[in-house]
């Protein structure tokens, strides 16, 4: 039986585990039943394929959608390891079956409502011995988990007929009345939980007021070289975006559930095999989606919650390079998030609504630490400043708005609550226009009332008060009271914003500064066109062959000899046999 450390310097060329990859791995060898809770990029597969290379027997893995089973399956074979998938979709199905029953696999992927037939019980009953049961986005099991799947359920009774089998459930996202339904649905002891922070610390936050967002998007998008994904609230704004992103060179798709599915599916196949490309998408885009070298995403518009905002930036920088996440706000998001909230959500679920929606706009208002926010939301206790966030990198001045507010607040309710901010501004400032005029609002006691200062913070302000429900807009604009507006007109609550420093302000809409961490190498280059051309020849996406960060070590090592570039991280045994020497041309060339 090789050891698990053997087996990931030979098979996937690594040096160490990472986290908690190996208490995980310990287990599954001891045999007991366990549950992983480990952010996306962790590593999670490898802590179920490095056991099943180890223990004798197929390990069984239970996946919820035939993409995700499929990218693995490639991922595994270009390893060297023995993996199948058996689904409606394989047809190779007779041919994988015979390989399952002689032992012939080291892996086999299957759906949940294939595994829990009573077919497929007598299948493993005459195949060769099963080395685990991997249960793959395992919160699936759960009603409380966002995508639950009823057959999940369904597995128990197979799971029990192999009681001596270790079980290994695994998920990126799991709260604790999930992780509780997770383990008590799946057999798992308590002490099976291994639980590992939430941080993405290569994934650099930055939130920024919507500004002209198509000038804002073409930046972000100069600024990082990789591929990325915008979220965009609407099927319109994907294909606005998309269209505005081709125009400007950048090859783009859009990707939203009103397309043609074949068309949506190339869209997808074009994006998961580029190494620049632009995915515009509406939500529905993500899930089964494994691409590890996302650069970046962004989204156009408020995302649901903070659970949701995490989960799609957590598809940045899978494989641990640096990656962006730039959110870009308005408080018409807010405006529109709320009139939802008390117009459509039914009244039990209104308060915990709300108070999903504060807690965004606690995150996108705040002036400290965005990853500080979003970990002690998960229940961690972080470091007050991270250093890799638009506020860390760049700290923000914060200035009391509360007079400005008060003034605001003032003007909306002289005007009986129906006008908008331009309207509102108008008369704050005397200007003694037209409408101003016509409508005797020059009489007003509030007429005239702001100071320049007060003028130059009154976005920043009403986009502070419609964030905290001060300030609501109905469908024209107009602004009313929401219920935090009595406390500040009282003098109850302070009114802060933050506010870019002038100068800083370009800087800091690209994030803080650069992403662009590795200078321009040519040798960097020749290698990514040799990959370029082996992903093609096999009909593979570029970072099935290599990660980025393994060319990179390449070319800053230049090895000449196949041992010198197995030392490699990410060369293992059959990709340096594989690919080995068509690297190795490319460094020779350049020496
Ligand atoms: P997850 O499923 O947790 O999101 P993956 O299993 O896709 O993460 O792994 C993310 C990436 O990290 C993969 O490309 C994998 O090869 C790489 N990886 C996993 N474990 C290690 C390790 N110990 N050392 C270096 N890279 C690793
Ligand atoms: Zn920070």
């Amino acid at each position: 039986m090789p050891a698990p450390l053997d087996v990931l310097h030979s098979t996937f060329g690594y040096a160490s585990f990472r986290g908690r990859q190996e208490e995980v791995i310990d287990r599954v060898m001891a045999g007991a039943h366990t549950l992983a809770v480990m952010p996306t990029g962790a590593g999670k597969s490898l802590t179920y394929q490095v056991p099943a290379l180890c223990r004798r027997g197929t390990g069984l893995v239970i996946s919820p959608l035939i993409a995700l089973m499929h990218d693995q399956v490639r991922s595994a074979e270009a390893a060297g390891i023995r993996a199948a998938a058996l689904t409606s979709a394989d047809d190779n199905r007779d041919e994988t079956l015979s390989r399952f029953r002689s032992g012939d696999l080291d892996l086999l992927y299957v759906a949940p409502e294939r595994a829990s037939t009573e077919g497929f019980q007598r299948l493993i009953d005459r195949a060769a011995p099963l080395a685990l049961f991997a249960i793959d986005e395992a919160h699936c099991v759960s009603e409380w988990g966002h995508d639950f799947r009823p057959d999940y359920r369904l597995l128990r009774p197979l799971l029990d007929a192999h009681p001596e089998v270790p079980r290994l459930a695994l998920t990126a996202t799991a709260d604790r009345h999930t992780r509780a339904d997770i383990l008590a649905q799946l057999g798992i002891p308590e002490d099976g939980l291994i639980l590992a922070g939430f941080d993405r610390p290569n994934i650099r936050y930055a939130i920024s007021p919507r500004d002209g967002l198509p000038r804002q998007l073409a930046r972000l998008v100069a600024e990082v070289e990789g591929p990325g994904i915008v979220y965009a609230p609407s099927r319109d704004a994907t294909e606005r975006i998309a269209a505005a992103l081709t125009a400007s060179g950048r090859p783009a798709r859009a990707y939203h559930a009103g397309l043609d599915p074949a068309v949506r599916a190339a869209n997808q196949r074009a994006f998961v095999a580029s190494e620049d490309m632009v995915m515009a998408a509406t939500i529905a885009f993500g899930m089964g989606i494994d691409k590890p070298d996302v650069r970046f995403v962004a989204h156009a518009g408020l995302p649901k919650s903070i659970e949701a905002y995490y989960q799609e930036t957590g598809r940045a920088g899978r494989d641990g390079d640096p990656a962006v996440a730039h959110l870009f706000w308005g408080a018409e998001d807010f405006a529109r998030a709320r009139r939802r909230i008390e117009v459509e959500t039914p009244e039990d679920r209104r308060p915990g609504e709300r108070q999903r929606l504060n807690a965004l706009a606690a995150l996108v208002e705040s002036g400290s630490c965005r990853r500080a926010i979003l970990l002690r939301h998960f229940g961690e206790d972080p470091p007050p400043a991270c250093g890799n966030c638009d506020n860390c990198l760049n700290p923000p001045t914060a200035a009391d708005a509360t007079e400005t507010a008060r003034k605001l607040l003032s003007a909306a309710f002289r005007t009986e609550m129906r006008y908008g901010l331009g309207h509102l501004t108008d008369v704050l400032a005397g200007r003694d226009n037209e409408k101003v005029r016509s409508l005797g609002h020059d009489r007003l006691s509030v007429f005239g009332i702001a100071s320049a200062d007060d003028l130059t913070l009154i976005k920043p302000v009403a986009r502070a008060l419609m964030a905290r429900d001060a300030l609501r807009a109905d469908e024209y604009g107009g602004l009313s009271f929401g219920p935090a507006a009595r406390p500040i007109l009282k003098g109850e609550e302070r009114v802060d914003v933050v506010l870019p420093p002038k100068r800083e302000r370009r800087r800091r809409d690209r994030g803080g500064g650069s992403v662009e961490e590795h200078p321009h190498d040519p040798l960097f280059e020749a290698l990514r066109a040799v990959r370029r051309d082996l992903a093609r020849d096999q009909g593979v996406p570029p970072y099935v062959i290599f990660h980025d960060a393994t060319l990179r070590e390449m070319a800053a090592l230049k090895p000449r000899t196949r041992g010198a570039l197995g030392t490699i991280a990410g060369v293992g045994a059959k990709k340096l046999e594989a690919y080995g020497d068509a690297f190795l041309d490319a460094i020779r060339q350049f020496a």
